[in-house]
């Protein structure tokens, strides 16, 4: 028996954003869509709660990209000005935003989520947020000239933001670093240390959300050519493990990601991903099962928790909770 947990968002109702999407429209406005963000949070949580996950989130209901949804409050970026951008390593083309001068935290960024979701669930809660190496890969920067200054300078935010969640009680923060997997030297030489500045001095639970993305058309499409065996997590795992980070959330089912590589992970806490979220198959519980005895044969059970590969935010929401549900049931094998 493992505890159970998500790597972050949840699919929105249709009443407060586009279904299906990454980046969805909002179908609320002022008053109203923060009626509605409220709403979705306390079912995001409801729903987590009924399906048997140990660890809840928000579902990043608040949110309209795990991105932009942070920097949204922070001054020296213009909204206003995007341009298009390949990111990922041209994996796909988006519009991003620029930073144009120094970076400052104009307000609190999640203080309204957050106490929410605190105020309506006893179990332990969990906040995300993008990780500084992430960011610097979804702006176009024309004010700090170099990348690592960059993320630095956004983990700087980062880690005020993440010490008043602390304060509002969250009990887990991970930081989402899907740049990790495809700039890898960097992420040696200084995102990860641009991580552990950005959860400096926390003392609740830190994670690491790495993977090869939402299921989306261009994902897929990278994956197929990422060849039999996917070992990019190799390179970068045995630099974590002598990080600070307590926890890190990595993709496994129907990954090619050999099992084995959690290993270099020593001391750390795995969340092993075991929910598809590329698929709309829904897992039985004993394919979760399976999954994490193939982990435990790598990691000590009691530091082992069972996860979704990814955030789920463009799936349908009845899969998406048929999967919970699939997720939390391995515990009544
Ligand atoms: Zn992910």
């Amino acid at each position: 028996m493992f505890a159970t947990t998500i790597a972050g968002s949840l699919p929105k109702p249709a009443w407060l954003a586009e279904p299906g999407k990454l980046w969805p429209a909002w179908r609320l406005a002022g008053a109203a869509l923060q009626e509605g963000i409220r709403d979705a949070t306390l079912l995001a949580i409801k729903e987590q709660e009924d399906a048997g996950i140990d660890i809840v989130g928000d579902g990043e209901q608040a949110r309209q990209h795990f991105v932009h949804g942070f920097l949204a409050h922070i001054e020296g970026i213009d909204f206003e000005d995007q341009v298009e951008m390949g990111i990922r390593a041209d994996r796909y083309r988006a519009l991003v935003p620029q930073v144009k001068g120094p970076l400052r935290l104009r307000r609190r960024a999640h203080a309204f989520e957050a106490q929410l979701a605190r105020a309506h669930t006893n179990k332990r809660l969990k906040f995300t947020l993008p990780g500084p190496m992430t960011i610097a890969d979804t702006v176009a920067d024309r004010h700090y000239g170099e990348r690592a200054k960059l993320a630095f300078a956004f983990a700087e935010l980062l880690n005020e933001e993440a010490r008043a969640l602390a304060r509002d009680g969250i009990d887990v923060i991970q930081f989402d670093e899907p740049a990790f997997n495809v700039f890898m030297a960097e992420a040696v030489d200084w995102g990860i240390a641009a991580l552990e500045r950005a959860a400096q001095g926390l003392a609740c639970t830190t994670a690491v959300h790495i993977c090869y993305g939402y299921g989306i058309e261009a994902n897929i499409a990278w994956k197929a050519a990422l060849g039999g065996e996917w070992r990019q997590y190799e390179r970068v795992f045995p630099a974590l493990a002598r990080s600070t980070i307590d926890q890190v959330s990595l993709e496994c089912q129907n990954s090619r990601v050999p099992i084995a590589l959690i290993g270099l992970l020593e001391g750390k806490d795995v969340l092993v991903g075991a929910i598809d979220v590329a698929s709309d198959t829904i897992e039985t519980a004993e394919q979760v099962a399976e999954l994490a005895a193939r982990a435990a044969a790598h990691v000590p059970k009691s530091r082992i928790q069972l996860c979704t590969n990814c955030g789920m935010a463009p799936m349908r929401r009845e899969i998406a909770f048929a999967k919970l549900a699939a997720l939390a049931r391995e515990r009544l094998l």
